[in-house]
């Protein structure tokens, strides 16, 4: 599939990442479950080996094959444990987990062999499907599992017992269709889960942008203003905002057409991203209306930044000079001091914008000033 590489992971690397970093905990979690299920199973499992076999070499070979398998659902489990822990060990140790329960059915065979029926075959065959069903994120290690011990267990079968030739067959055709169903299955799964994960945040990114501008929208500017007003409150550190507005931007649609007004639209806003620091926020709250959020941001400090705006979109060029585009803005400013709500903050800024417009506009203004 398109974007997806054969172990169900996306191609690219960074999308890869930003998937397992929003993801990591579930799937850490469900793996985490599986290493304990598996390793007390295998374990409990030697109780019966016990009754069936005493205590002769037969028990104890059986015990060994456990107890490395054990130690395997271990360690894989630590892996899934530590954060930061490297992918590709989590896979090779994932792989040698399942590896070993598969090697540990094969070896059943060889120890049992005097009692072998078709009883262990669709054990076995469980365990594959398993492989598969527990859904790890990736195929590999479940494809390696499931065909490299499915053959030792045919093996097994085939040398091991009195069985032969025919069991051999039917239960490498038993394996191969576990196997086949489980690759198509998990690969399904694992490339489904990833595309879904994408579509939802490719979603929630155009809910909270503005599809013009590629700014915040107005919902979205206003609730983390919200929180930003509400941090600095707690924290007591200063906190400005600048509501800014094109001047005569009704002329500009009315002498060159709304195609160039929502270009000019596009522009300002892309200075305005420009010229804030990362961590000031902008939104467009409406038609030509934008806001700015300056956290840790006194009056004095939001003046300059307001000006370097201002300065900035009067020096803007439209990219068909000949056309003669000019634009300015006017921005009103405003700090958080003995304040209780965003509402009257952005009530204080929008008065002071008020004042930069009748003060002749292409200017900045101060709440207080
Ligand atoms: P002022 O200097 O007093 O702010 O004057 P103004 O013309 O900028 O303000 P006014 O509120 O009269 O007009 C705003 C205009 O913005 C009117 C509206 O058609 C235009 N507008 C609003 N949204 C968009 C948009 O998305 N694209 C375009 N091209 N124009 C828009
Ligand atoms: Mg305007
Ligand atoms: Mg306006």
């Amino acid at each position: 599939m398109k974007g997806f590489n054969w172990n169900s992971e996306f191609v690219d690397r960074e999308k890869e990442k930003l998937f397992f970093d929003e993801n990591g905990q579930q799937i850490n979690r469900r793996m985490q479950y599986v290493c304990c299920i598996t390793g007390i199973a295998y374990l409990l499992a030697a109780i019966a080996d016990y009754y069936e076999l005493g205590a002769g070499t037969g028990f104890y070979t059986m015990l060994g094959g456990r107890l490395v398998m054990a130690s395997f659902a271990v360690i894989t489990f630590f892996l899934f444990i530590i954060q930061s822990c490297n992918i590709r060990l989590r896979k090779i140790f994932l792989c040698l987990l399942m590896s070993s329960t598969i090697l540990c059915e094969a070896l059943e065979v060889c120890v049992k062999s005097y009692n072998f029926t078709s009883a262990g075959a669709p054990i076995a065959l469980f365990i594959i499907l398993t492989f598969y069903l527990f859904l790890p994120p990736w195929v590999y290690p479940s494809l390696i599992a499931g065909c490299g011990g499915g053959l030792a267990f045919i093996c097994a079968v085939l040398f091991a017992t009195e069985s032969g030739l025919d069991a051999s067959i039917v239960i490498t055709l038993c394996f191969m269709l576990a196997n086949a169903f489980g690759i198509y299955f998990l690969y399904s799964f694992n490339v489904t889960k990833r595309s879904d994960f994408f579509a939802h945040l490719e979603l929630k990114r155009k809910a909270d942008f503005d599809d013009l501008t590629q700014v915040f929208c107005r919902r979205k500017i206003m609730e983390l203003g919200q929180r930003y007003f509400s941090l600095a409150k707690r924290y007591e550190t200063p906190f400005s905002t600048l509501i800014l507005d094109i001047d005569h931007f009704k002329e500009i649609n009315d002498s060159f057409g709304h195609q160039t007004g929502d270009r000019v639209l596009r522009d300002v806003a892309g200075i305005f991203r420009n010229e804030v620091r990362e961590g000031d926020l902008v939104g467009r709250i409406g038609g030509e209306e934008f806001v700015v959020f300056l956290p840790n941001t006194n009056a004095v400090q939001a003046a300059v930044v307001a000006d370097r705006i201002c300065r900035s979109v009067e020096s803007y060029q439209y990219p068909e000079p000949e056309i003669g585009v000019r634009v300015t803005i006017s921005i009103g400013s405003a700090e958080l001091i003995d304040l209780s709500d965003l509402h009257t903050l952005l009530k204080n800024a929008d008065s002071a914008l008020y004042k930069a417009k009748d003060n002749g506009r292409n200017q900045v203004c101060w709440y207080g000033a």
